[in-house]
């Protein structure tokens, strides 16, 4: 029998399966899709350098996705994005921040980084508290832009327990000279973790009977029995329904997956001849409809034109119910507001545009999971293993790490392969 089924070949299962087949264990990974990586997807061919299509950053100076690179020998490209960020109006090009809106967003910073102290009486949303520190509608508007859509949340109802949770929890480091994308693409970097381990590919796990002798899961006509099975994929796949479990999973379980959210997360990504930009440029933004922009080329001399605007929450769901040419259309005008180059100029000097979609891809169903006001309960609760060798993994259970990132899974990756391994120990002794 195997010692574990783990459920899905992204970062929190490699990382799961690789510790317990190290330390001996038999391990089967099942995948929905027709490749690993699940929101980590590095494309080779788009550009001429590797292009990330969802995760693109390793954020912390101590993440433990840079050891990963490391031991992997693959090579880290840094980027600071917080310290050089230049922030517009829609009706205005920027260059450089200006000293109003500098001051608005370091103020803001400043309360956002006191959460961790604040005392607040009852669990309430980012807004609400920025609002009780005074923040006129404008300036929840810059936040919405820097600090809600970053955890693809509103900030109408985020959550300010959680985010505080993660912050006294977050031991990945500082963000400002904390940055880098991987050279070699973030893909490679699970391509090489998952080397040697069983992963079967186009097998979409439909339910999960937990029996007296083991679980049996099963994947189209097959069953297959293991000690214990780690379940890593996302609350909107757990909360669609896709995988029956009997008996039902705990009304704690249920309880947190109603409470849990994962919105729409998008990117609009435009190829052109030139660059229209200062190559210095990492990271721009403002309240437009398409308001946050970066340079997947930074740092790679001689390396295509390639900028991208990521958008999430409500302004991604708008974006994802046009068509392509309409939602790429709208980015361009934004992005030509920004840059201040005529519209047309950039139209011209195009040479290739994509949207991809992670609401769209039916094994993921969205960005990334965030806790509402009121349901601070619902990470832990999550993470929680179910009786008879159940265990949970995924971005969406890191209560003890940060969520949201791909370091974060690899550590529930982790958690729930220390967890499996005692759960056999203590049956087999
Ligand atoms: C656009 C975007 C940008 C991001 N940017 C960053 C970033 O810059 N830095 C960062 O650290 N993080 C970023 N993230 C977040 C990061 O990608 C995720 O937190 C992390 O990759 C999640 O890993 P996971 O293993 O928890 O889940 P997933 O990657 O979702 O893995 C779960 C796997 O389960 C599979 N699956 C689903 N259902 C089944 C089933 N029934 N049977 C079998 N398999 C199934 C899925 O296909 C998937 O492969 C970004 C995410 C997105 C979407």
């Amino acid at each position: 029998m195997l010692d574990a089924v783990i459920i899905g070949a992204g970062a929190a299962g490699i990382a799961a399966a690789r510790r317990l087949q190290d330390s001996g264990r038999q391990v089967c990974i099942f995948e929905a899709s027709s490749r690993i990586g699940g929101r980590v997807q590095t494309d080779l061919q788009w550009a001429d350098f590797p292009l990330e299509l969802g995760a693109e950053f390793i954020h912390g100076e101590k993440a433990v996705t840079r050891m990963l690179v490391m031991q992997a020998g693959l090579h880290l490209l840094p980027v600071n994005r917080g310290g050089k960020l230049l922030w517009g109006d829609p009706a205005r090009p920027i260059t450089k921040i200006d000293r109003v809106e500098r001051k608005l967003i370091l103020g803001l910073l400043a309360d956002y980084t006191n959460l961790k102290t604040a005392q607040l009486p009852t669990d309430i949303s980012l807004k609400g508290y920025l609002m009780s520190r005074g923040w006129d509608q404008s300036a929840i508007q810059t936040a919405d832009v820097l600090l809600a859509q970053t955890c693809c949340a509103p900030i109408a109802s985020l959550s300010c327990e959680d985010l505080r949770r993660e912050m006294l929890a977050d031991h990945a480091g500082g963000l400002v000279h904390g940055e880098a994308r991987i050279l070699e693409g973030y893909s490679a970097l699970f391509n090489w973790l998952s080397t040697g381990l069983d992963i079967r590919l186009n097998s979409p796990v439909s339910s999960v009977h937990r029996h007296p002798d083991g679980i049996m899961v099963t994947v189209g006509q097959e069953a297959h029995v293991a000690r214990t099975c780690i379940v890593t994929v996302s609350t909107a796949v757990l909360s669609a329904g896709k995988i029956a479990f009997a008996p039902a999973l705990s009304d704690a379980k249920l309880a947190a997956l109603a409470a849990l959210r994962m919105e729409p997360a998008t990117k609009l990504i435009y190829k052109f001849k030139e660059l229209f930009w200062n190559p210095a440029v990492t990271y721009m933004a403002h309240r437009g409809h398409a308001p946050r922009w970066w340079t997947p080329a930074y740092g790679r001399q001689g390396a295509d034109a390639v900028i991208a605007c990521y958008i999430t929450a409500d302004s991604a769901r708008k974006l994802d119910g046009m068509e392509e040419s309409a939602a790429l259309d709208l980015g361009l005008s934004s992005l030509s507001a920004l840059i201040a180059v005529p519209r047309a100029r950039l139209s011209a000097g195009l040479s290739a545009a994509r949207r991809v979609s992670w609401a769209d891809q039916p094994w993921i169903g969205g960005g990334y999971t965030y806790v509402p006001a009121g349901s601070a309960f619902a990470r832990p609760a999550l993470a929680e293993p179910e009786d008879g060798g159940l265990f949970f993994a995924g971005e969406a259970t890191a209560y003890d790490t940060n969520p949201q990132t791909v370091h974060g899974a690899v550590e529930t990756g982790w958690r729930a392969a220390k967890e499996a391994a005692a759960y056999i120990r203590a049956r087999t002794l």
